[in-house]
């Protein structure tokens, strides 16, 4: 039998205007780096993305090299979207990138030149079975490819129908605006900057020299661009989930992105702070992680929180952050004296 939605999956996410475009993203997105490989079974994927979509999170990231092995979280998404998401792909905005190491050899990654990202998202649509995304990201800086080539790539890569829109990822501050003077020459503005941000993270936050003491925020602003913040859980430290250890099953179990050593007793101490803060907030560390990055939004800046999930029951408590997403001045400076002292 064929899966139906939620009749009422649009009623309670709110969609965000991404910069100056006409896109709109849900304020919460979902992304596909872990728990979508070979490793783990796809029924449980299935029940996250049907959960997620149920819940109004239209928007769902990948990279080329998600996995394990890298590729497959493509596959297996590919075949979901087919099964289920087939009468509702006009619904969906789907991500994908590339920057990292694809294939053997000079052209299989680690780069930014055109034969590489061409080649690399042929790759992607085929795994996927689409014949566009509806973003396409260059996934990190590559200093060994002149920017222009790879803003000319993505460029053709938009006018040939492979992406709707484009994006980049981990650019600092003075090389996004520089990025993006050359889209706009080329007529194709960048839509989005993917920038690690949580409360243990808040480099986009920090000027920059080389973009006149700008931060990245403020150089988005006036590149008129969006931006989604990945891991706004730290990886899952900014949640209840290790305040008595490492679970079994956990990212800090696996060991491999998150590094248990990262969770010191300093850490733990403020994340348990952070904790009964959430609770005087109605909510759990996790939605008030969630929340926290989007709190520049008055300024029109992070446009959606990219979170992860390892469970249909996680991407739920996540998705309820939208009830209270709002912080009063006090809260706010009580996080920032606790984090940033
Ligand atoms: P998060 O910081 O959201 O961490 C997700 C992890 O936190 C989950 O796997 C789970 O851990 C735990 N978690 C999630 N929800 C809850 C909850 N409600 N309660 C308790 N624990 C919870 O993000 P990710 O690090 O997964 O990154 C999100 C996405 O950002 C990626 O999937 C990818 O799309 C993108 N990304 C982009 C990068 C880039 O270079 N552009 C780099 C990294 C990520 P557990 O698995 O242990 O249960």
């Amino acid at each position: 039998t064929v899966w139906t939605p939620a009749e009422d999956r649009y009623e309670t996410m709110p969609y965000r205007r991404v910069g100056e475009s006409g896109l709109k993203l849900p304020a919460i997105s979902l992304g596909l780096w872990h728990n979508f490989g070979d490793d783990k079974p796809v029924a449980g994927m299935r029940a996250t993305l049907r959960r997620a979509f149920d819940l109004g999170i239209t928007h769902f990231d990948l990279a080329n090299n998600y996995g394990p092995p890298a590729g497959s979280a493509e596959l297996n998404v590919g075949r979901i979207l087919r099964e289920d998401f087939a009468r509702h792909r006009e619904e969906l905005v789907i991500s994908s990138k590339a920057g990292w190491q694809m294939w053997p050899g000079p052209y299989g990654g680690v780069g930014g030149s055109r034969k590489y990202l061409v080649e690399s998202l042929d790759q992607s649509l085929q795994r996927m079975g689409l014949d566009h995304v509806d973003i396409f990201y260059h996934h990190r800086p590559d200093p060994d490819t002149p920017l222009e080539e790879t803003m000319r790539a993505l460029d053709h890569i938009v006018r040939s129908g492979r992406a709707t829109y484009v994006g980049v990822s981990s650019y600092g501050a003075d090389l996004t605006l520089e990025a993006q003077r050359i889209m706009r020459e080329l007529g194709t503005p960048l839509l989005i900057h993917q920038p690690s941000y949580s409360m243990l993270n808040r480099w986009i936050e920090e000027p920059v020299d080389a973009a006149d003491g700008k931060n990245l925020l403020a150089a988005l602003t006036e590149c008129g661009m969006g931006s989604i913040a990945f891991s706004p859980l730290a990886q899952g430290m900014l949640t209840d989930k290790y305040l008595d250890g490492v679970p079994e099953g956990s990212r800090a179990a696996a060991g491999s992105s998150l590094n248990p050593d990262w969770l010191t007793e300093e850490t733990l101490d403020r994340v348990r702070t952070l904790n009964s803060m959430a609770g005087e907030r109605g909510q759990t560390l996790a939605q008030m992680a969630i929340a926290w990055v989007q709190r520049p939004q008055e300024t029109g800046q992070v446009t959606s929180a990219l979170v992860g999930a390892s469970s249909a029951r996680q991407i739920e408590d996540s998705a309820r952050a939208v009830k209270h997403l709002d912080f009063t001045q006090d809260e706010v400076r009580r996080i920032d004296e606790l984090v940033t002292d």
